[in-house]
């Protein structure tokens, strides 16, 4: 079996014992994460904490080192993505993608030029408006895209200066503690730091004295917790929490064109996504067609073996989750939902979900309300668009949403009153490195991605001076 290696202060380091990450589309164990001390992390803080001051110190060898660091990926790129196919169950492309994504943000926030701000209140003062790097930053990711999410903190927080030990889930720290051991030699001792461990982990990254700032993305639960435990001595925190988006397909719209479009945003990622469409609003008339739609395409679709060429979606990516979304879609056909499509567990090994398409199911069954984060989607009728608009924002989640129609204006007058961080028009997701993305509400605080995500690791300072 092979075993995994942590990097702390510049070294490859094993912990004091080893835990098995199982591959959900066999059940089988995949290979074998450390277990990270508290002492090893106390080790990992210190040693990202002395970096700091000699990585702040020079802008030129941080761009050099984040393109270094894109290029060891790009030609690693078979090794990491088939070692993420093996704990997350993506098809084996989707996994090289997720490789090249993190290369490309490392690449976009290497080459970002930073405006400068000066204000000239008069002839004799001049003001500049600079940014100043934090320091520690913990950086705590989810098991649902492990790679891709980590560099939308690690990539910038570097870029502004700062020093980061980054933790990976539980259930998919491989491919990430990969990614250090082929960064390693690309940085300086202790600038970038991979650990690896349980949930209690975290909490300790969160709580420690040197780190100051706290970038987590997670479920909402979480979220709140490290906010908590961040609000102690006031680190700062950026959240990127759980969504429950809402499209809205309007009574003008080409149902049978826009649904493919639409099944491929709820069902990318089999589901796994944190700004997936999760339910789907639909006018009352049209609602046969689009559900015959989804139906189709969701019995068409490939599911199985992600190292199959032709799978277009694997398992779910974990035993939990798994029952969690048959549970969602048990408790609905019991309240007297119907499953158009799907509706079952495929046979094992493996946590297979049939795509699901629910139809006669209803605000307040938990499919709808909750963040279902798998293959299921439920399609929900309405008869008039207030009443849609009333629906989609009636909920504490806030991340993306869309508006599908024929008449783009329309659509996008109706997209702005989305309660949500990220609003679309006849497309639902499509995630860029230069647009900032967040959610409102329990979805997030902050934002990442773009110039403003840089901010995100960074304090201003205000410099007043004589001209
Ligand atoms: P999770 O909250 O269970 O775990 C996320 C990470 O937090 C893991 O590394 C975990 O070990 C760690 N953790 C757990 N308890 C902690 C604590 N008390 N202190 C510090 N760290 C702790 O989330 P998950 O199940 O891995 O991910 C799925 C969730 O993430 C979904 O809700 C999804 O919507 C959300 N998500 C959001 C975004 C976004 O950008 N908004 C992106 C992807 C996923």
């Amino acid at each position: 079996m092979d075993q995994y290696t942590m990097l702390i202060d510049g070294e490859r380091r094993i912990g004091d014992r080893f835990f098995g990450v199982r591959n959900p589309a066999t059940e089988e164990v995949a290979g074998e994460s450390p277990e990270c001390t508290r002492r090893q992390l106390e080790e990992a803080i210190v040693a990202a904490d002395r970096a700091f001051p000699g990585w702040a110190r020079d802008d030129e060898a941080r761009r050099d080192a984040l393109r270094r660091a894109a290029a060891a990926l790009t030609d690693a790129v078979d090794q990491i993505g088939s070692l993420l196919t093996s704990e997350t169950g993506k098809p084996l492309r989707r996994a090289a993608e997720e490789v090249y994504g993190v290369a490309h943000w490392l690449t976009y926030y290497a080459d970002l030029e930073l405006p400068e701000e000066i204000i000239r209140p008069s002839e004799s003062t001049t003001i500049e408006v600079r940014r100043r790097p934090m320091g520690v930053v913990s950086a705590i990711a989810p098991w649902n895209y492990p790679l891709v999410l980590s560099s939308w903190k690690f990539a910038p927080a570097l870029r502004a200066g700062n020093t980061v030990v980054l933790k990976p889930s539980p259930f998919t720290p491989l491919a990430t503690l990969l990614v250090g051991d082929v960064l390693a030699d690309i940085f300086p001792p202790g600038v970038l730091n991979v650990v690896s461990g349980n949930d209690v982990l975290g909490s300790w990254m969160t709580s420690h004295p040197l780190v100051r700032k706290v970038s987590f993305t997670g479920s909402i639960d979480t979220g709140k917790a490290v906010a908590t435990s961040a609000a102690a001595d006031l680190k700062r925190v950026t959240l990127e929490l759980g969504g429950n988006d809402a499209a809205i397909v309007l009574d003008d719209a080409d149902v049978v064109t826009m649904s493919g479009a639409i099944f491929a945003a709820a069902f990318q990622n089999s589901g796994q996504v944190c700004s997936a469409i999760k339910r789907l609003f639909v006018p009352r008339a049209k609602c046969d067609e689009m559900v015959e739609a989804l139906a189709f395409r969701a019995k068409e679709a490939v599911v199985g073996d992600p190292l199959d060429d032709a799978t277009e979606f694997g398992p779910v990516s974990n035993e939990p989750q798994y029952r969690r979304v048959l549970g969602l879609i048990t408790d609905a056909l019991e309240r007297g939902a119907t499953a158009a499509a799907g509706g079952t567990a495929l046979e094992g090994p493996g946590y297979f979900v049939a795509p699901t398409i629910l139809r006669d199911v209803h605000d307040g069954a938990p499919v709808v309300d909750e963040e279902q984060f798998g293959p299921v989607l439920p399609v929900l009728a309405y008869d008039d668009l207030e009443e849609a608009l009333t629906r989609a924002n009636g909920t504490m989640y806030g991340l993306g949403g869309s508006v599908w129609s024929s008449d783009i204006e329309r659509a996008a007058s109706v997209a702005v009153r989305l309660e949500c961080g990220t609003a679309w028009v006849n497309r639902h997701l499509g995630l860029v490195p230069f647009a900032p993305f967040g959610g409102v509400k329990w979805s997030g605080i902050g934002v990442e991605n773009g110039i403003r995500g840089l901010e995100g690791f960074s304090d201003l300072q205000v410099l007043h001076r004589p001209t």
